[in-house]
């Protein structure tokens, strides 16, 4: 049969069989294009649409009989010249001779972040992904539509002007106001574009993720990268796109109050403060076949705390944490951290420093986040390697341009993880450009352990047209995230409702979790009545300090979370009869006298750091030289943040963050 490829040179035709891959039917209109085309840079649709345009390295091994080309149907190939793209990328020859120029090639040991990426066949059968992902796959996601006035037909029937709606359609989601498709909608749309199941051909898994690195085990039998490449093996050209979609739409904070908590920090002292978020993800309904994360509670790991920034300490006992969450029905959903400047007026406002002619998150930040995403990849049934992406979130406090203090949320794109992990972009001293890495290290020799491919980007020029730019040496960051809606629930539920418990990590600030504070909280002195149901306990930085504690065992740590969470009489009950309770509750009833030994080694390693922390911010404290006492203005500050948080509880807009 024949078929008709349709590129920026004009439309060839090719013979091919059902038969044929995409790789061989490029190969045979390759001599039909202008010598000057990089064969890494060609991708083939099926629809004139570029977001549908696959990179042919994806799709060389895939058959034209399979995705239901016919005879004569059209197929849309798109590329880039190789001399014309910086005069570089003169096809790969070149390429592999400088990296090959006679001299062996040692591997290094500081190799990219993560090296696997192994595809496996029919994943949506070995593949378990998360019980939402799963309620979400059943849903079909359509938007319903009421008979509109151009409906010509009964109340039964249907029309084009009132059959529902996919949940992507554009025209839609512009009418509500969203600025991306949900993962789900986007994947339907990817499914559609991949899958016809009309023609009978086998599914191919819909989602794929950039790839950026030298593919490990070549077929074509050269010895391994650094010391050979070809062009099967070596990256294509990457040219960065804006992202049409996320993969959580939304961050709920469960309750003002934990956002509030966390600022106090910083309100104490005037540095910043990093923490992660603990929650879980579930729908989101404003948004079609959206997901939301919903945050229970702030961890905050140790850190050094400065004014202008924070350095994160190894955190020793994040898998405790994550498993207290874990029994809990928690998980990590994200990190959060403040960026926050006193603007000096007595007012409690604070200084805007992110907005549309500044940035909104700094190309470090952009590193720091894709590192974090790629530590939480998502399971998924419909990706060739059974991960897609990730939920995982970021969100940053810092003044908004009423001077309040705001929250905005984001998550990086799959590009920028990939670029991070291929290790091909560092973060530059302006926060909005990011930088392509250059190919040798700073001894001059070519880098072991980095294969930069050719980067590019589109951009809008100043005469309106779409233009194609080189991302070498740099690139604006706006390309490497998209933003998410956050707010608060009108009815707040969370599952944690006793705060007051002192925050982890903060005796550098004169608040430490001492048996005393935990007595306190449980109610164990001065003849108090503990609550029937477990309210005293439910606080998540008290259940971490308990269970660190070593003394309850396995099953008595589940029920203290079960209690803590769900409120039920009679476990309460139950838990308070155990042994390990009233071992615990025996302890801290004669606080002072018998400290736990894990929690005293964590007492003597603090003065040191806790010193330099104290000295070094309270000499910089913003609110100094107003000659008013600190603690008025922090109360002062508290009253007009609560109000702020309030009133963004309200309004899940998708104003936050605009990007343009
Ligand atoms: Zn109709
Ligand atoms: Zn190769």
């Amino acid at each position: 049969m024949l078929l008709r490829c349709r590129g920026p040179d004009g439309t060839f035709r090719v013979t091919v069989e059902p038969t044929t891959t995409f790789g061989q039917l490029i190969k045979d209109l390759l001599p039909q294009l202008p010598s000057t085309v990089d064969p890494r840079t060609i991708t083939v649709a099926n629809s004139p649409n570029k977001a549908t345009a696959k990179p042919i390295r994806d799709v060389s091994h895939v058959k034209i009989g399979v995705v239901g080309l016919k005879h004569g149907d059209l197929v849309f190939v798109d590329y880039q010249h190789g001399n014309a793209t910086n005069g570089t990328a003169d096809g790969q020859s070149t390429t592999t001779a400088a990296r090959l120029n006679g001299n062996p090639v040692l591997p290094a040991e500081d190799g990219p972040v993560d090296t696997k990426s192994e595809r496996i066949s029919r994943p949506w059968e070995v593949v378990r992904q998360s019980a939402l992902d799963d309620r979400l796959d059943r849903q079909d996601g359509k938007i319903p539509r009421a008979r509109g006035r151009m409906c010509r037909h009964g109340p039964k029937g249907m029309c084009d002007y009132c059959q529902p709606l996919d949940p992507f359609d554009p025209k839609y989601l512009e009418e509500k106001k969203i600025k991306y498709t949900s993962f789900h909608a986007h994947l339907r749309k990817v499914n559609a574009a991949t899958n016809k199941p009309e023609l009978g051909a086998s599914y191919i898994p819909p989602l794929v993720e950039p790839y950026y690195r030298v593919m490990r085990d070549c077929p074509s039998g050269h010895p391994p990268w650094p010391e050979g490449i070809c062009s099967k093996c070596q990256p294509s050209a990457i040219t960065l796109q804006p992202q049409p979609f996320r993969m959580v739409d939304h961050v709920e904070f469960s309750s003002p109050s934990i956002v509030d908590d966390f600022i106090d920090a910083w309100r104490k002292t005037g540095a910043q403060r990093l923490g992660y978020l603990y929650g879980r993800y579930t729908e989101y309904t404003e948004v079609p076949l959206g997901v939301k994360a919903v945050v229970e509670a702030i961890y905050e790991p140790p850190q050094v705390d400065e004014l202008d920034g924070i350095t994160q300490n190894p955190w020793d006992n994040q898998k405790d944490v994550d498993a207290v969450a874990k029994l809990c029905g928690l998980e990590p959903v994200g990190v959060i951290w403040t960026d926050l400047l006193d603007a000096g007026h007595g007012d409690g406002s604070v200084v805007c420093k992110r907005h549309a002619d500044s940035y909104f998150l700094s190309s470090l930040e952009i590193c720091y986040s894709s590192r974090l995403q790629a530590q939480y990849p998502k399971p998924s049934k419909w990706s060739d390697t059974g991960k897609f992406s990730s939920n995982f979130v970021t969100c940053v406090i810092s003044g908004d341009e009423e001077g309040q203090i705001g929250i905005a949320a984001y998550q990086m794109s799959n590009e920028a993880v990939e670029m991070v992990r291929a290790d091909i972009v560092e973060p530059s001293a302006d926060p909005n450009v990011m930088l392509v890495r250059d190919e040798e290290e700073d001894d001059g020799s070519v880098s072991r352990t980095r294969y930069i491919p050719e980067v590019f980007y589109r951009k809008v020029n100043e005469y309106g047209a779409n233009v194609q730019e080189n991302a070498k040496p740099s690139f604006p960051v706006e390309y490497l995230f998209v933003t998410l809606t956050h707010g608060f629930p009108e009815q707040p539920n969370p599952v944690f409702t006793q705060p007051g418990f002192p925050i982890e990590n903060r005796e550098y600030i004169g608040e430490a979790q001492e048996p005393s504070a935990a007595a306190k909280a449980l109610k164990l002195k001065g003849g108090q009545k503990p609550d029937e149901r477990g309210h005293d306990m439910s606080n998540f930085h008290l259940l971490c300090f308990i269970l660190q504690m070593g003394i309850l065992s396995k099953d008595e740590a589940a029920l203290l979370c079960r209690v803590a969470t769900q409120h039920d009489l009679a476990d309460t009950f139950q838990l308070r009869a155990t042994e390990g309770w009233q071992n615990l509750q025996a302890i801290l009833q004669t606080t002072g006298e018998r400290i736990p030994k894990r929690r005293r080694e964590l007492y003597e390693e603090l003065p040191s750091l806790s010193q330099s922390t104290t000295t070094s911010t309270s000499t910089n404290l913003p609110v100094r030289d107003s000659g008013e006492p600190l603690a008025k203005r922090f109360a002062a500050f508290r009253l007009n943040e609560r109000r702020t948080l309030g009133e963004s509880s309200r309004g899940a807009s998708e104003e936050t963050g605009e990007l343009g």
